[in-house]
């Protein structure tokens, strides 16, 4: 075990939400950093490992809502360049839809080093909570993360990912389009679909459905994530479904995570 080494950047994973899923690795260089740099999903109990660190909440909702990130590459790079350990934190995965790309690409070109520590993902989260595999060799071969996030007229996905679990990251409040786009694909208006809001939290809210209904969705409190694809199947054999015609297909279940 070595520690948080000054003049390094470290791109960490703060898994989704419950404190208890940060990595081990995480928690020690958290408590070792001089600088934290996170994103406005990290919680405050992750936060709190943090112990000796000045922490910067750099998000784009309630952090800071203008800081671009060129700013953000640049803090990174000016604080390591003053010999500090800076941790740049990151909800879930750090290289899941967290713009690390273009963050390792501004510390390779300021000759920074940098060591990423990967973390829980949401999708992975929301699989424990509905205690459904992602991948079941009777239906479901593959699993695709996606965005909601798309240009207007962008397919989600190859019309290949027939057998897959779709996830589907940012799917917005309004579950319109990306319904009509599932359909376009030819996506049965049959297949399940769960909406899961704030996974491995104490306010976890769950919505199933299927396609046919899912435009009539609207997600619990951000963040929010969806998941489609006959992998999970099973639950609506549980009877926890409605039937896809009924007026309320919708079934709204808190599940408080023990933290
Ligand atoms: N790097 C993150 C994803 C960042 S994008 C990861 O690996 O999870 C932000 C999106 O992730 C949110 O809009 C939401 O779709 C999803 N997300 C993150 N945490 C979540 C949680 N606890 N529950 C549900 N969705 C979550």
């Amino acid at each position: 075990m070595t520690a948080a080494v000054p003049g390094t950047v470290y791109l960490v994973g703060a898994g989704p939400g419950d404190p208890e899923l940060l990595t081990l690795k995480a928690a020690r260089h958290l408590a070792g950093a001089d600088v934290v740099l996170h994103d406005d999903l990290v919680p405050a109990a992750v936060l709190e490992h943090a112990a000796r660190a000045i922490v910067i909440n750099v998000g784009k909702r309630c952090g800071h809502k203008n800081i671009s990130q060129e700013q953000i590459d640049a803090m990174m790079v000016d604080y390591a360049r003053r010999g500090l350990s800076v941790i740049r934190l990151k909800s879930g995965d750090p290289l899941v839809f967290g713009r690390a790309g273009e963050e390792m690409d501004a510390l390779r070109a300021a000759g920074i080093p940098f060591e990423v520590v990967p973390g829980i993902t949401a999708a992975f989260a929301a699989a424990a909570a509905l205690q459904r595999p992602l991948t079941d060799r009777r239906n479901a071969s593959s699993i695709s993360f996606s965005s909601g996030h798309h240009a207007p007229d962008s397919s989600l996905e190859p019309a290949s990912l027939a057998g897959a679990t779709r996830v589907i990251y940012m799917p917005g409040r309004n579950l319109a389009r990306i319904t009509t786009q599932l359909r376009s694909e030819g996506l049965p208006a049959s297949v399940p679909c769960v909406v899961i809001s704030r996974a491995a939290q104490p306010d976890q809210q769950i919505q199933r459905t299927t396609l046919s209904e899912l435009d009539r969705i609207v997600p619990g409190p951000a963040p929010a994530i969806l998941l489609v694809g006959e992998a999970l199947r099973d639950d609506m054999a549980a009877g926890e479904w409605l039937t896809a015609s009924g007026l309320a297909a919708v079934s709204v279940e808190s599940q408080p995570a023990e933290i």
